[in-house]
């Protein structure tokens, strides 16, 4: 693929981070396999480098499930590199004072600014939840994907939120009095803005993901199955419209939900209604797909994104893969591996004999964790 840009996290400091009180090591460019029973802290050190990427957890939303039991705080520290060139990304978190994030030294109000820092692609048992999961989990999976290659998707992401809340609110009010009515013109103005700036970005991401996958999952199923992922925007839309089109759109049906919205005191349509549906040979795999198939069309995706991320960004994300290998056969797991060269990878597993698919071992170097200490490093 020629010459690129090429990240890559170099070193991990944790204090009281999950079950670490204290750890701290630096990591091989290519390779690190993440070794230990169960129970010992490999996810944990994924979660972290995940942290630092996303600004959240890849399991659990709290921020103080993080701190390590009977402590008030934890520390994350790390390195990553891009190009000769280091950043530092910082995180502290209190049970009193919250979260609180530096780069380089320098505090940042919003995770937004991390976005694009350090990109990385997890593969974990969670991830079925794409699947399996409703359609919250879904919409997390595309916006956490969707922000890492366009931070200003992020900020609205934010922003919308929020203006959702308070329109709930006037919702609620108007509901008790309608003198309130006035106001809700310029609460949907600012709804339907930033809605549909949300709208445009997930339905042209859908549909790059909608190529790239059909192909990856027609490879790994042996030209068996035909995989299909399409948006189900709660606004519906026309597949060429502009912004402008997709905002008329958004503020038409809030009007037709007026009454309906009243009486649930609950804005009833926009991208916080948002679903996507996967189908295999037509079928929804959500109803229809076998646990394998569901397990098959969760790497396609994630393949899938990590060719996205490389396309848009012009590097190769980090790869997290959380005890992904014991879940697929053989000739998964060697496609898988086919299509992972060229980036940073950390495998966590509870199996050494992973070991075995590399040939050059001097790009992998094994940790060995017993109860959140490395007790074991080989380079
Ligand atoms: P498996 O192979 O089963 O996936 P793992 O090595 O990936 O195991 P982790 O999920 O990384 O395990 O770590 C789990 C351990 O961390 C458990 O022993 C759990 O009790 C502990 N743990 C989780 N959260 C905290 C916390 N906040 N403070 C202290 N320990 C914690
Ligand atoms: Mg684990």
């Amino acid at each position: 693929m020629g010459a690129r840009k090429r990240l890559y996290v170099k070193e991990l400091n944790l204090i009281n981070f999950r079950n670490y009180s204290r750890f701290h090591t630096d990591f091989n460019s290519k390779y690190n396999i993440i070794y230990g029973k169960n129970a010992q802290g490999k996810t944990n050190i994924l979660e972290a480098i995940f942290l630092c990427s996303s600004g959240r957890s890849h399991r659990t939303k709290k921020d103080a499930e993080l701190i390590k039991f009977e402590e008030n705080s934890y520390y994350v520290k790390l390195k990553v590199n891009r190009d000769h060139t280091e950043n530092e990304i910082e995180f502290f978190c209190s049970k009193t004072e919250g979260k609180k994030i530096k780069i380089n030294s320098i505090p940042v109000k919003k995770n937004v600014e991390l976005m694009g820092k350090l990109n990385t692609v997890m593969f974990s048992p969670e991830d079925l939840s794409i699947i399996k999961g409703s359609p919250s989990e879904r919409r997390r999976f595309i916006d956490i994907a969707i922000s890492q290659i366009k931070p200003s998707y992020f900020y609205n992401l934010q922003r919308y939120k929020k203006i959702l809340a308070e329109r709930n609110y006037l919702l609620k009010d108007i509901g008790k009095n309608s003198k309130f009515k006035s106001s809700l013109e310029i609460w949907n103005e600012s709804l339907a803005d930033t809605g549909s700036k949300i709208i445009k970005e997930r339905k042209s991401f859908i549909e790059n993901l909608n190529e790239i996958v059909k192909s990856k999952h027609k490879e790994l199923t042996a030209e068996n199955e035909t995989l299909n992922i399409q948006y189900q925007p709660s606004v519906k839309i026309d597949s060429n419209w502009n912004l402008n089109e997709i905002k008329d759109a958004f503020l038409k049906s809030l009007e037709e939900y007026f009454d309906r919205e009243i009486k649930n005191s609950n804005t009833l349509i926009g991208p916080q209604r948002d679903d996507i549906s996967i189908f295999v040979n037509g079928n929804d795999v959500k109803l229809y797909g076998s646990q394998g198939q569901q397990r098959t069309v969760v790497l396609s995706i994630k393949l899938s994104e990590v060719e996205i991320v490389q396309s848009l960004t012009g590097e190769l994300p980090v790869l997290l893969l959380d005890d992904v290998f014991s879940e697929l056969d053989e000739k998964r797991q060697q496609y898988l591996i086919e299509n992972i060269k060229g980036m940073q990878v950390f495998i966590t597993t509870t199996e050494k004999e992973l070991v075995k698919f590399y040939e050059n071992t001097s790009e992998i170097s094994l940790y060995e964790i017993e109860n959140g200490k490395i007790v074991n490093t080989i380079k």
